[in-house]
């Protein structure tokens, strides 16, 4: 199983349309921990990214990326602007000038991400940060991978893992970025930024799930009559 550059861009549209569904959720826990920005950020961020897509036709994924990665450092002042532009600049260096990524392809760009995230933030697991959904997320891909899983089982199993890194950063104190300043008092609160990366491997499992999830993305653009289920794996 191989994933197309066309479903690497359902990707992006879900998470945007998830970041902007999510928008008051998110600002309201960064809130409570932060100062209430995360949810305009990433909604301005995803926004920009969409509408380029409309002007330009990606034709490799690097290039693609790339371009997703710059936009969302250019557009979104906040910390979360350049760790999630870092996170797709180094997602599509890592593929090189290809139309479609293999399991391994997928897992190595996802990897690659996760490194420049690690880079540019310098926090580590544990932190209370998008790292605690992203680690676990792309380690939970790569096990499913090696146990023989095709890559919408595996995706599924990602975003299973990111959204329990999100639940288990309630408890934690934060030890980076702004929450950082309340000290203990950031304990008892989920962490903004690990709950969009949540929705960015919620959104990447429905873009994988399928031939059924194609569909069902298509009535949704352009609303018809519902199809049928498709039976094939
Ligand atoms: P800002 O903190 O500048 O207002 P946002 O509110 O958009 O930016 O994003 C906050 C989120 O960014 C946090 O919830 C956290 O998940 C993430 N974050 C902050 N600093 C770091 C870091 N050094 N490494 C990884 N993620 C971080
Ligand atoms: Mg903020």
């Amino acid at each position: 199983m191989t994933v197309q550059i066309d479903q690497l861009v359902d990707w992006l549209r879900r998470f945007r349309a998830l970041v902007v569904q999510n928008q008051a959720l998110l600002t309201e826990l960064d809130s409570a921990i932060g100062d209430a920005d995360h949810g305009s950020n990433m909604a301005r961020g995803m926004n920009a990214v969409v509408e380029k897509l409309h002007g330009e036709s990606s034709e490799t994924v690097d290039a693609l990326f790339k371009g997703v990665g710059m936009t969302l450092v250019s557009s979104v002042g906040g910390a979360s602007g350049p760790l999630y532009g870092t996170f797709f600049l180094r997602f599509g260096t890592s593929t090189g000038a290809v139309t479609a990524l293999d399991a391994g392809g997928l897992s190595a760009a996802l990897r690659a991400g996760l490194g420049g995230v690690v880079t540019r933030g310098k926090a580590e697991a544990g932190d209370k940060t998008m790292l605690d959904a992203m680690i676990p997320a792309v380690d939970a891909l790569d096990s499913a991978l090696a146990a023989g899983r095709d890559l919408a089982a595996a995706s599924a199993e990602a975003a299973a893992a990111a959204a329990a890194g999100r639940d288990a950063t309630e408890p934690l104190v934060a030890r980076k970025g702004r929450a950082s300043y309340l000290g203990d008092r950031s304990a008892g609160h989920v962490d903004p930024g690990a709950t969009s990366t949540a929705l960015l491997f919620e959104a990447l499992a429905a873009a994988l799930a399928g031939p059924a999830a194609a569909a069902e993305s298509d009535s949704a653009a352009e609303p018809g009559p519902a199809s049928a289920p498709d039976p094939t794996p």
